[in-house]
Parts: C-alpha cells; sequence; structure tokens
C-alpha cells in the first residue's frame, strides 16, 4: 500500500532571519544562517526527485489547521501573539526561534500538513507517510514557542485525530537528538498517548528529557524518557529500539505511531554529538514499521523536527523514505564509508547502562 508524503514550497518561505547558526549576530558574531533554515530541507526533497522514489510516493495535499484546531494545544494569547508578529514584521517565540512575515500561516500549514497526512492513513488512503514541513513543531509547549518550533505539529494532529477521527491510543516515538519536550508536555497527564524520546542527555532544552519525567495523574508512567549519553552510534540506538522502544510499543498496543523525525542524531549534525548513519535511521524504521504492522495495521506517520547537516539529512531521511515505501533506489550514502571507521559505534559498555535505566521503567505501561 501507498507511502504519502507532504510538501509545500511555502515551508521552504519560513523565515528565520540572518542569525549566525543560534546566535544573533552582533559586532562580535558574524551574520550568517539560522540553523533552521530550508536548506536542508530542499535537498532532503530534491534527493528524493532525483533518485526516483518521489514519483513512487502519493502526494496529500496540506491544508492550513484552524486557530480552533492549534488551541487544542496551544493558549489562545500565544496564538494571537504569534499571529500578530506575523502579520507585522516577524518576531521571536522564545530567545531561539526568530520568525518572519506570513509565518503564522505557514506555521498553520505545517500543523495542518502533519494533520492532513494523519486523516489520509486513518482514511486508509495510504498506509504510511511523511510530513517534510517546517517550522518543526516539538518543543513548542502551550504557551510559548521554543527551539526554532511555533506550534506542536504531531500534538495538534495527535489531538485531531482523538477528537474527530475517534483515534484511540497513540504512541509517539521522537528521534529527534533534542529531548521532545512539547509532546511531552501536551499529554503529560494522560494516558491516551504514549510519549516516548531518545535524545541525547542534557542537550536541549536544559533541564528537560530525565528519567524522572513520567507523566502525572494517570498519565504517570506513560512519557518515556531514554536519555543517552554524548557518542552514541547505530549500536546504543538500536538497543534502544530493541530493549525500551519496541517492548514499550508492545505493552502499549497503541493504534497508530507518530514519530516527530529528526536526523539531527546524525554523525555529522552541528546541533548533536551523535553518530548514527542513514543505515541507523534506516533500521530505526524498519523497527518501527514491524511494531505497527504487528499492532496497528502498519499506520505509522512521520513529521519533521531537526536535522541541520545540509549535506547528510537528504541522505537520511532518504533512506527512511526508501524504507518507508520498500523502494531501493541506486543512491549510496556517501557517508557510509568514512563514518564506519569511526571508533565506537557499537553499543558501549556506558550506554548500555542509560538504556537498562531505562528499560526499568516499563512496567507502568498496561
Ligand atoms: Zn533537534
Amino acid at each position: 500500500m501507498a507511502t504519502g508524503f507532504v510538501f509545500h514550497e511555502l515551508y521552504m518561505w519560513h523565515n528565520t532571519w540572518n542569525w549566525a547558526q543560534v546566535f544573533p549576530p552582533s559586532l562580535t558574531v558574524q551574520p550568517g544562517e539560522h540553523a533552521e533554515n530550508p536548506e536542508s530541507k530542499r535537498r532532503f526533497r530534491n534527493l528524493l526527485e532525483v533518485s526516483g522514489l518521489l514519483d513512487q510516493l502519493t502526494p496529500i495535499k496540506p491544508r492550513y489547521a484552524t486557530e480552533d484546531e492549534i488551541a487544542r494545544f496551544h493558549t489562545r494569547p500565544y496564538i494571537e501573539r504569534i499571529k500578530k508578529l506575523s502579520a507585522e514584521n516577524g518576531g521571536d517565540a522564545s530567545a531561539l526561534t526568530p520568525f518572519g512575515r506570513g509565518s503564522f500561516e505557514i506555521a498553520q500549514l505545517s500543523a495542518g500538513g502533519t494533520m492532513a497526512a494523519m486523516d489520509a492513513i486513518l482514511d486508509g488512503k495510504v498506509k504510511n507517510a511523511y510530513v517534510l514541513c517546517r517550522p518543526p513543531g516539538h518543543h513548542a509547549e502551550a504557551d510559548i514557542g521554543l527551539g526554532f518550533c511555533l506550534f506542536g505539529n504531531v500534538a495538534i494532529a495527535v489531538m485531531h485525530a482523538q477528537a474527530t477521527k475517534g483515534l484511540g491510543r497513540v504512541a509517539t516515538v521522537d528521534w529527534d537528538v533534542h529531548h521532545g519536550n512539547g509532546t511531552q508536555a501536551a499529554f503529560y497527564k494522560s494516558r491516551d498517548v504514549l510519549t516516548i524520546s531518545l535524545h541525547q542527555d542534557g542537550l536541549y532544552p536544559p533541564n528537560s528529557g530525565n528519567l524522572a519525567e513520567r507523566g502525572d495523574g494517570a498519565g504517570f508512567g506513560y512519557n518515556l524518557n531514554i536519555p543517552l549519553p554524548p557518542g552514541c552510534g547505530n549500536g546504543a540506538y538500536l538497543a534502544a529500539f530493541e530493549h525500551v522502544v519496541l517492548p514499550a510499543l508492545r505493552r502499549y498496543k497503541p493504534e497508530m505511531i507518530v514519530v516527530p523525525s529528526g536526523f539531527d542524531a546524525s554523525g555529522v549534525d552541528p546541533l548533536g554529538r551523535m553518530m548514527v548513519s542513514a543505515e541507523g535511521y534506516r533500521q530505526m524504521t524498519r523497527m518501527l514499521m514491524q511494531a505497527a504492522d504487528e499492532l496497528c495495521g502498519g499506520r505509522l506517520l512521520m513529521s519533521h523536527e531537526g536535522g541541520y547537516s545540509q549535506m547528510y539529512v537528504p541522505y537520511c531521511g532518504l533512506a527512511v523514505m526508501e524504507e518507508l515505501t520498500g523502494i531501493r533506489t541506486h543512491i549510496n550514502d556517501p557517508w557510509a564509508e568514512p563514518m564506519a571507521t569511526w571508533g565506537q559505534q557499537d553499543l558501549q559498555p556506558h550506554q548500555w547502562t542509560a538504556i537498562q535505566a531505562a528499560a526499568k521503567l516499563l512496567d507502568d505501561i498496561k
């Protein structure tokens, strides 16, 4: 069955201004590009086209999420603030989240694209789907945008489907190198959504994503953080999947699996210190597809988050799309050979200790 793909040129027109990675320019910081700029995303889409795989995907047209739909998660004053700044000349949703004129509407289209893909899967039009959108969403909280994220695309789409489509249990598996704090916050008191995040321990946001954050009230046990030490390669990530993520999914038995998908855990990302390769992303995708086939009719949705290597995000993304479609292209990963020579890519003892600590928390998922 088909794989859906959401893209819109307007996603590339979300303006994050003239920065220097994550520092505002000043008389001592030379202006350049903000880390969250269109290029890695545009190149991902372009490689899909060059590989021929784009022709095999089922295009899904994004729509604009309404303010009422966004307000299922975000507060009205926050929505109004972003809307007003966007209509003027842009602004900043927090210290790191600049946006230009019109970004409110593009953020509506980003959330609405994720909703459209969700609907297409639930309506049986496609089996799985990838939403290549910006701005990203997994750091945004109810009343503040954080970490380049304006609105919580995945949280809004899940709330939409649970409110209007009768969708029951949903599991999110966030493999972005940063903690999925916004998705966690959205469902912290709910057992209707199991939120899982694998991330580099202590990276971003500060003091966020530790093992003790397990949910609250009825939601206790249904938030599972897997903080990993810097330097983890495919060995640690696949072990975390095998020993924590997949057992958690099998205990929870979701009706759908949703992935906030960041490629910033790759070995060459400027904003993370992990060593995952395109092959690692491929294998994680395969494991989630097998879990989805076993538990929820293959229903698997991915919505784009981080990933800042302009050179490597396209190859990680292509590997994921090849796996989702079951179609291998002729494109080879240029980083596979050099990255294979780097040490400590297999599971290391201190990484295994971190994974075991997270595995101890599985019993509360019922
Ligand atoms: Zn990230």
